[in-house]
């Protein structure tokens, strides 16, 4: 069964687990690894003749539009990931706009190519930011990857379904979502697909829980990694405990996994696993569990910041 291999093509300073301790106006003052790191993930790809989807960062996109066109001219998707890594629910609709249509305008500029697949910074479209999926559908994505279907202290749609469906939005549009992998397991959903997941996990369990889900569940998984866990001898920063284990963790383990994944099993880019009607279509409310009657479903998100455009 073919399976979707997707990057979130961002640096070791963007990420979420640090943003406490790297305020997004010093991200200029780091040292960039991201390039060196691409060329590792890029590298590997071709050598396993395996093509995947890249969520491309704006801000990175904006300052290396080589990595760009080296993702587009290898045959891979290029996708958005928005511009600054902000999360979805602390941003007000406008300002989620411009900033998916700033990220958008960038990569379609550098490839001169439509971008129609999004995932949002940290899986943070969750019940209290539903609503962007409705200015992603009006910007013309066709895809989202960006629902957690778990319980976790960032993101997550703990009741949200496994499996890839059709989201009929508020606004009459339609979504196709492509929720991250997980397996169900004593009544929960556990993550096994991806990040530090997937460096945690002994690679015999990532291996049978994609036997599982590909042919006892007939799912495809949805497997993600991003280019800084490609790379141990990156600078360690001085966060807390939970998150320097979050993000250090197994950090050179993730290359010889990752060829071996790639022996193991078949993956494509998201916009090729199959056509979009073969997924059921469901409503956005139900998948978010929001009662249609209640200000959630029509106000503006957790802020409360911002009418609707
Ligand atoms: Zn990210």
């Amino acid at each position: 069964m073919r399976n979707v291999l997707s990057i979130d093509v961002e640096d070791y300073f963007h990420v979420n687990n640090f943003s406490c301790l790297i305020p997004r106006c010093s991200w200029d003052q780091f040292e960039s690894r991201v390039e060196r790191n691409m060329l590792k993930v890029l590298e590997c790809l071709a050598a396993k003749r395996v093509k995947g989807t890249f969520f491309v960062l704006g801000w990175v996109a904006e300052r290396f539009p080589e990595i760009v066109r080296d993702i587009y001219s290898d045959g891979h998707e290029v996708a958005c990931h928005g511009y600054s890594h902000q999360l979805v629910y602390q941003q007000s609709r406008e300002e989620f706009r411009c900033e998916t249509r700033r990220a958008k305008r960038l990569l379609e500029e550098i490839t001169g190519r439509q971008v129609v697949s999004y995932r949002a910074a940290t899986y943070s479209i969750t019940r209290e930011s539903s609503w962007a999926l409705e200015i992603l559908a009006e910007e013309g994505f066709q895809y989202d990857s960006s629902i957690f279907p778990i319980v976790h202290d960032h993101y997550g749609v703990p009741n949200a379904p496994r499996a890839p469906v059709r989201l009929k939005l508020m606004n009459g549009l339609e979504m196709v979502e492509f929720p991250m992998s997980t397996l169900r397991w004593f009544g929960l959903n556990w993550p096994i697909a991806g990040g530090g997941y997937f460096r945690l996990i002994p690679y015999q369990v990532t291996k049978a829980a994609f036997h599982h889900l590909n042919h006892v569940e007939k799912l495809p998984v949805i497997f993600y990694l991003h280019p800084w866990e490609f790379d141990p001898e990156q600078p360690i920063q001085k966060a807390g405990m939970l998150s320097r284990w979050r993000h250090y963790l197994n950090l050179d383990r993730t290359l010889p996994r990752f060829e071996r994944l790639l022996s193991d099993f078949e993956f494509v880019p998201l916009t090729e696993l199959s056509t979009r009607q073969e997924y059921p279509q469901v409503s956005v409310g139900e998948v978010m569990g929001l009662d249609l009657s209640s200000p959630l479903a029509s106000t503006p998100n957790a802020l409360g910041r911002e009418t609707q455009p």
